[in-house]
């Protein structure tokens, strides 16, 4: 096992590999801007190096300095967490060059799944049902107006080198796709250096339901189940839950079949995530997340597996210890992404944080780097926290929820709770009847 773990992150998810480095024993070196300098991360860590200015592109996504403080702090591994450098496969792959185990996948699987349009492909070579759209890339107008034709409308133009939802544009009808195409194209080169589009037929009223992957160096595979992520904000995940509202018994069992097979045959390792559009009892397949992700902690709750101490115990070589018929779906869990946020306009509000209290008790998990009197530096993504709460079932689950965001007191701030408190008391929320439409519906609505 490692001696010392780098978490090359901030915020709530540097803490949570902090946590489950320290319950196995593990050092852990802290990196950070010198914005963060008091952030909670930098003062539970064992160590903690400074490795440049506010902007993440001179810090958090400074690979040589990271490296170098990897390498000065005597480091064996290194913990990307989600967002930077997660799913940057040059730096999985200098990481390994320079000595030290990355945590997560290969960088040959990061960059597979990077590349939507292989990834697709990857995903339909493995037996996995995907959305019908282009065979690749689509380079020209011409080629889009032929393509939707033959798909027939609506359809989204999305980035193959996509992510965080950009680069993706609707076209209704045939009118609206030469704007959707350029768009698109352009919205893609100026986010990821990338200008390539292909074409899917848009879905009208899915559910975003993702599998969760465990996978060894072995060859062993598992999946702990699904998270339903279709409460969303412009295809950015909001509240998700385990297991969906959606899925009977049989559906789980399948897709989660499907998604571990295809996993298996790709010859993954680590932590992934398999994401799937839900849509008239036919699964779609959209991406493959090469990393921890955000909501991890809903299959956290109701497997009982920590996952980040899962895939450090897979970076290390350990075998899983486990099969498919050993893990355990417990009761139900949904966790609220809390940011520093107004919860009308949705402006970023980052600030001086007053009283602080955290909900507790039974089933009540807060997952946040926040803290009486800290200030949430105006660099960053504007979560701030995640609630995490677990019942016997469902009902359960959302009554102990409502008395949770009752219970958080974050002064100072302005944050997304009222509207969490909102959405949890909708009559669809509670029954269970959303698709990923839904919460801009309501919003637009005045709910
Ligand atoms: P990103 O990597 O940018 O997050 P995804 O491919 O994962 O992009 O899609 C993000 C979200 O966009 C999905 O959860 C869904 O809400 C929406 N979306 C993507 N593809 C489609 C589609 N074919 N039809 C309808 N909605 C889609």
């Amino acid at each position: 096992m490692f001696d010392k773990v780098l978490i090359a992150n901030r915020g709530e998810i540097a803490l949570r590999i902090l946590r489950a480095c320290r319950e196995m024993g593990i050092k852990t070196v802290a990196v950070h801007s010198t914005a963060d300098e008091t952030a909670m991360h930098v003062r539970l860590a064992d160590e903690a190096v400074c490795i440049g200015p506010p902007p993440a592109r001179d810090s958090y996504l400074n690979i040589a300095a990271i490296l170098t403080a990897a390498q000065i702090s005597g480091a064996d591994a290194i913990h990307p967490g989600y967002g930077f450098l997660s799913e940057n496969a040059d730096f999985a792959r200098m990481v390994e060059e320079h000595g030290f185990v990355f945590i997560g996948p290969s960088h040959e699987h990061i960059t597979l799944m990077g590349d939507k349009i292989a990834a697709k492909d990857a995903a339909k070579k493995a037996g996995i049902p995907v959305v019908p759209g282009s065979d690749g890339g689509v380079p020209t107008i011409e080629e889009a107006h032929r393509v939707a034709a033959e798909i027939g409308y609506p359809v989204i133009v999305k980035a193959t080198a996509g992510g965080g939802g950009r680069g993706m544009k609707l076209a209704r009808t045939v009118a609206d796709l030469d704007v959707a195409f350029r768009t698109a194209r352009s919205e893609a080169e100026a986010a990821f250096g990338n200008g390539e589009v292909y074409i899917e037929k848009y879905l009208g009223k899915p559910r975003h339901i993702e599998i969760q992957i465990l996978a060894d160096q072995h060859g062993n595979v598992v999946h702990l189940g699904e998270r339903d992520c279709s409460l969303q904000r412009r295809h950015q995940k909001v509240l998700e839950e385990a297991p969906s509202p959606a899925l009977n018994a049989t559906q789980r069992d399948e897709i989660g079949r499907i998604a571990a097979e295809a996993v298996k045959k790709i010859g993954y390792r680590s932590a992934g995530t398999i994401e799937f559009l839900f849509e008239d009892g036919k699964f779609y397949f959209i991406e493959m997340n090469t990393r921890l992700q955000v909501e991890h902690p809903v299959t956290e709750a109701i497997t009982r597996i920590d996952l980040v101490r899962e895939m450090i115990r897979i970076a290390a070589g350990a075998p899983l210890g486990y099969t498919q018929e050993d893990i355990p779906f417990i009761g139900h869990a949904i966790e609220c992404r809390i940011n520093a946020e107004d919860p009308e306009t949705f402006m970023p509000c980052p600030g001086k944080v007053g009283l602080y209290h955290t909900p507790g008790g039974l089933g009540v998990r807060v997952d946040s780097g926040l803290y009486s009197g800290y200030t949430v530096p105006p660099h960053y993504d504007s979560m701030i926290a995640k609630l995490i709460v677990h019942g016997t079932n469902r009902n359960e689950c959302l009554m102990r929820l409502r008395r949770a965001l009752d219970e958080y007191v974050i002064d100072g701030l302005k944050t997304t709770i009222p509207l969490h408190q909102r959405l949890i008391a909708a009559a669809d929320v509670i029954d269970g009847n959303y698709d990923i439409h839904w919460l801009e519906k309501f919003m637009a609505e005045g709910g």
